[in-house]
């Protein structure tokens, strides 16, 4: 390069710097503008040698990262100095201390992580799950700072600007990537003209074809649509200037993206897309007027235009959970063609184009912009936080999340919430809280009990009920659509599994020690081995549940003694004989007698030498001819034989507890009617708890049921535990004892 060119071009430098502290939203103090010199003259030197593919001084593009920081995000100069820095420590001799020294540690750890995310992104191999892994690593490690990630769209929004020059293959990969990471990720921290510009910049390098196309015919179209647009106008101009309104009519296409999305969905042409372009009317307004306003215009625009009453959509009363506001109307416009209008305040306008940067503009006290900034990056973090799911899975919720429609429900006080659309009352639960969710027992919309996965219509009033030993369950996840209460679900089922496991472990323990046997590492990896399990946990999670049972622990002892062990065991047993009773005093302590038939008469019985049946075992009886009845195990290797061929001679019997008397109780159940549900009911009963049920009738009226049971328990605390385990099925309202 000449001299002259290289003065040229630092004047070019200078310029830019200049025209980067005018653009800024924010008023910037004489600290502020002194670090973002500092920034400016750390990162001129550390880039003067580099030069970016297209030729240009490299430092241009660190300019121009940060004129987007400043003018369209509009963040502080903590992050306009770390935007101009972002690339120094990856690329340069300057380190992370060098940076902390001259600008501070906040600017520095923000372009520490940057360096990071640029790392990760050289690694080109990576398949995209393993990408997606990194980015969920990323964003949840850069919460610290949310400004990195902000800072990062930005970087990515002048490298698709600025791409031509680059390898075709790289366009297309670094093209897909902000299509599948970055754009929904501005989309969600309300950067919607940056949004807007990625997909755009995003479909150009993937679909160049498609994307040329739809833009050659938009072309095409402009001067029909301007015409249509003055049209328009002309008609209801003068009515809004009798009002003395002040306000801009301009026509505004879909983005080329949006316009290709929609065509793909629909599986239609171009030509076909009818809400191609809308028509925009931004008054100016004070705060006190901004809403009524807005309906004075809808009230005259529709003195002219037909209005569809089914696409209206007020997003004034109730602005979009991202913030967005505006009153939406679609017409019968000029030559019969229907056109959207959307209605809104100069503030309301700049708030959708350039989200949250938007406030600024309009709060004066700087401690409450502050305040604002914080909250919103707090809001943002919070956004981000999903520590349970996959990273996939993380990465695809996160987008689902982002393009469903919302919809709006109501408390039983009346507060709105926003949900994505098809979100159930569940849903709806874990939106208000966690502690909420995980106890909802059934809710009512408008005052009608439904069921917990009944999916929600905007306009609904919801009202949850809750009850404290309600816990959340597998088929939850079935009824929910929201990532949140997904990841709440989830986050409980696992602690609960932890403290079952907790507790079979105990229990274990102490099973063991009845068979003489110690609980170590040992003995737990024989015993997990037995079972067929893959680890510790799975095997004291089972003990807790009590599918592994007495006997699988008496099988696993069993096995593990070989004869010269057995040996001792006998001789030990023989001149020890209390310790035969001792073995079995926990089993027999809960069943000691069996019972026959279904009066569970007592009858007189032996246990049969083939199979010797042990307490708890499942067992029938079998009328012999000489020598009274004979109990065997269902498993027995007679069993089969006997059944078949002496069915008539089968008694069903079961092991009871002979010292206590069975009560009969009578229960009444009411709650919500759903499939299964009185199966689900007797299978608590007779399955999960054992106890008799001796009379049960269901009446189901409207959705909702009531039944009557009549059940047989030996003491209270039987009675409570099966009203609690009956209390957790889904649809269950209300138990009580009659
Ligand atoms: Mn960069």
């Amino acid at each position: 390069m000449t001299e002259i060119q290289i003065e040229e071009e630092n004047k070019q430098i200078a310029k830019a710097y200049k025209e980067l502290l005018q653009i800024s939203y924010r008023s910037l103090s004489e600290d502020d503008k002194k670090l973002i010199r500092t920034a400016f003259d750390t990162a001129v030197d550390a880039h003067k040698e580099q030069r970016r593919k297209s030729g240009e001084a490299y430092i241009f593009h660190p300019i121009a990262v940060a004129k987007i920081v400043a003018s369209e995000i509009g963040l502080d100069a903590t992050s306009i100095a770390a935007a101009l820095l972002h690339d120094v420590v990856e690329d340069t001799k300057y380190t992370f201390e060098d940076l902390e020294r001259l600008c501070g540690t906040t600017v520095a750890k923000i372009v520490n992580g940057l360096t990071k995310i640029s790392m990760m992104d050289k690694d080109e191999e990576k398949p995209i799950s393993l990408q997606a892994e990194n980015y969920r690593k990323l964003l949840l490690t850069m919460n610290d700072d949310i400004r990195v990630i902000i800072i990062k769209i930005a970087d990515r929004l002048h490298n698709m600007q600025t791409m031509a020059s680059m390898r075709a293959d790289k366009q297309v990969k670094i093209a897909s990537e902000t299509l599948y990471i970055y754009s929904p990720l501005a989309h969600r921290i309300g950067l919607y003209n940056i949004k807007n510009e990625l997909e755009d910049l995003g479909l150009k390098y993937t679909e160049p074809e498609v994307f040329n196309d739809i833009e050659q015919k938009l072309e095409d179209t402009k001067e029909e649509q301007q015409a249509y647009i003055e049209k328009f106008s002309d008609q209801i101009k003068a009515g809004l200037e009798k009002e003395g309104l002040h306000f801009e009519i301009k026509g505004r296409h879909k983005s080329i993206y949006s316009i290709r999305k929609k065509m793909v969905k629909q599986n239609v042409s171009f030509e076909e897309v009818y809400d191609k372009f809308a028509i925009r009317i931004i008054y100016k307004s004070d705060s006190a007027n901004e809403k009524l306003l807005a309906w004075k215009i809808y009230s005259l625009v529709t003195d002219y235009f037909r209005p569809n009453p089914l696409r209206m959509r007020d997003w004034i009363s109730f602005p979009k959970s991202n913030g967005y506001e505006s009153l939406h109307i679609t017409v019968i416009g000029p030559e019969n063609k229907w056109v959207e209008v959307q209605i809104r305040s100069e503030r309301m306008h700049e708030l959708a184009e350039k989200g949250y940067a938007a406030h600024y503009k309009y709060k004066n006290n700087s401690e409450q912009e502050d305040q604002g900034l914080d909250s919103w990056l707090d809001k943002l973090k919070e956004a981000l936080e999903n520590n349970e799911t996959n990273a996939v899975d993380f990465v695809e919720e996160f987008k689902l999340n982002l393009h469903t429609k919302e919809i709006f429900v109501f408390t039983p006080k009346g507060d709105i919430k926003s949900l994505p659309k098809g979100a159930t009352v569940l849903d709806f639960s874990f939106s208000i809280h966690t502690e909420i969710g995980s106890r909802t027992r059934g809710a009512k919309i408008n005052g009608k009990l439904v069921p917990l996965n009944q999916e929600l219509n905007s306009g609904d009033q919801v009202e949850i009920m809750t009850s404290k030993t309600v816990k959340p369950t597998q088929q939850w996840l079935n009824y929910v659509t929201t990532g949140r209460a997904r990841t709440k679900i989830k986050a409980s089922l696992n602690e609960e599994r932890k403290q079952i496991a907790q507790e079979g472990k105990i229990i274990l323990r102490r099973k063991l020690k009845t068979l003489r046997v110690v609980l170590n590492e040992k003995t737990i990896n024989e015993l997990v081995r037995f079972c067929e399990l893959k680890t510790s946990q799975d095997l004291f999670y089972r003990v807790g549940l009590g599918t592994i049972d007495n006997k699988v622990i008496k099988d696993f002892v069993a096995s593990r003694s070989n004869t010269f062990v057995n040996f001792f065991k006998n001789k030990l047993r023989k001149a020890n004989p209390e310790h035969e009773q001792v073995d079995q005093t926990e089993i027999t302590n809960q069943y000691d007698l069996i019972v026959f038939g279904k009066e569970e008469e007592k009858l007189n019985y032996k246990l049969s030498q083939c199979c010797k049946p042990i307490p708890g075992d499942k067992v029938f009886g079998f009328l012999t001819i000489n020598e009274g009845i004979k109990v065997h195990k269902y498993t027995c290797p007679n069993a089969l034989q006997l059944q078949s061929n002496f069915a008539y001679r089968i008694l069903s019997a079961k092991w009871i507890d002979s010292t206590q008397i069975e009560y009969k109780t009578d229960l009444k159940l009411s709650g919500i009617d759903n499939m299964g549900l009185v199966n689900e009911v007797t299978k608590v009963i007779s399955t999960v708890m054992h106890v008799n049920i001796y009379s049960i009738a269901f009446t189901s009226n409207g959705g909702v049921f009531e039944g009557n049971i009549t059940v047989g328990v030996k003491n209270k605390s039987v009675l409570k535990l099966l009203m609690t385990k009956l209390n957790k099925i889904q649809g269950i309202q209300k138990i009580t004892r009659v």
